[in-house]
Formats: C-alpha cells, structure tokens, sequence
C-alpha cells in the first residue's frame, strides 16, 4: 500500500489540482490531499470550506483520497499519516526554485521521503488558485478552470462582498 500527500493551499480548488491527484492514484494507492492552515498567504475560502470541497470533489474515489488539514512540519506529517511520499504538480520554469528548494530540504529532514513532480497538463499549465480568484473577482468566466460547485462558491464568496487575499 504506498501512500502519498499531495500538500498545498487549494484556496480554492481548480482543474490542475484535480488533475495530479488523479494521475497520483495511477503511481499510488492513497493520496491524502493536505490543506495547509499556517499558510502565510491571505486566504479568501477558510480552511473548514477547502477541506469540504474537496472531499465533496472526491467523495466517489472508494477512500482511495484522503482530505485534511495539517500544519506543523511538512515531512513529519506525511510519516504521521503513512505515507512515504509527497507530490507536488509542476507548471512553468518560475515554479522549479521554490520546489526544488522545499523537495532538498524535505528530503534532508526526513532521510528518505522522496517528493515526485508531476508536471501539469498543458491545459492546465496556466491554472493557478489566484488566477481563478482574480478572474472570479472581477466577474469573469472560470467554468473550465474550476469544477462547478467550486464556481458556485466562489460566485457567493463576491456575492458576500469579501476582500480578495
Ligand atoms: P501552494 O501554496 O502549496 O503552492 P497550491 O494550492 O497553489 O498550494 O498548489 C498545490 C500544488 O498543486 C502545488 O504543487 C502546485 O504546483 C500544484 N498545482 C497548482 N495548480 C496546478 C495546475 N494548474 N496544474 C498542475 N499542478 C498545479
């Protein structure tokens, strides 16, 4: 049984989110998608909201998908909840320093937990939460960034009159 945490903010969830986890369970068997809640970003979805999203987007995948929140040291974590790996989703060049950097040090804490990269999909290389954000903000069409109750939320989220973060 080999199990991987796919961490991240997912504020909120999008198509390219989706997408790794997907292509995960095609490598392993369980996938704990990993809400962090020490996140120095400014959300706009509390963690409670991203955490039912996406359990509801999963909710048909037979346990094979695991949703919580964590904080605290990364790798820690991913030893709490049996799994021996992490994934991370790669789109443009800019995202390689920031990921390699995190995927070294992560190793070197642990001494054996590996992260795997998936890169996204060329659909989805453009896909970011703050784009979907940005765009939702002002109006725009997100229907083929983000699944459809996600759009929903997002529509009452403005509706509510809520800052961006
Ligand atoms: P973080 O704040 O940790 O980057 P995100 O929710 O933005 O959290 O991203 C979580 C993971 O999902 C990261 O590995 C990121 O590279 C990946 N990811 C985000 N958007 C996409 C996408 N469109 N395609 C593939 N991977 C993505």
């Amino acid at each position: 049984m080999r199990a991987a945490v796919f961490p991240g903010s997912f504020d909120p969830l999008t198509n390219g989110h989706i997408d790794i986890v997907e292509r995960a369970l095609t490598i392993f068997d369980r996938i704990v998608v990993a809400v962090v809640t020490q996140s120095s970003k400014k959300s706009l979805f509390s963690v409670p909201e991203r955490l039912e999203m996406i359990s509801h987007h999963f909710r048909g995948s037979g346990g094979k998908v695991e949703v919580q929140s964590f904080s605290g040291l990364l790798v820690e974590y991913v030893r709490q909840v049996g799994a021996s790996a992490i994934i991370r989703g790669l789109r443009a060049i800019s995202d390689y320093d920031y990921e390699a950097q995190m995927a070294l040090m992560n190793r070197t804490l642990s001494g054996g937990i590996e992260t795997f990269f998936l890169m996204a999909r060329e659909e989805n290389a453009y896909i970011s939460s703050s784009v979907v954000r940005q765009i939702a903000l002002l109006g725009g069409d997100v229907s083929k960034l983000v699944p459809p109750f996600v759009e929903t939320a997002l529509r009452r989220k403005f509706a509510e009159g809520r800052p961006i973060g």
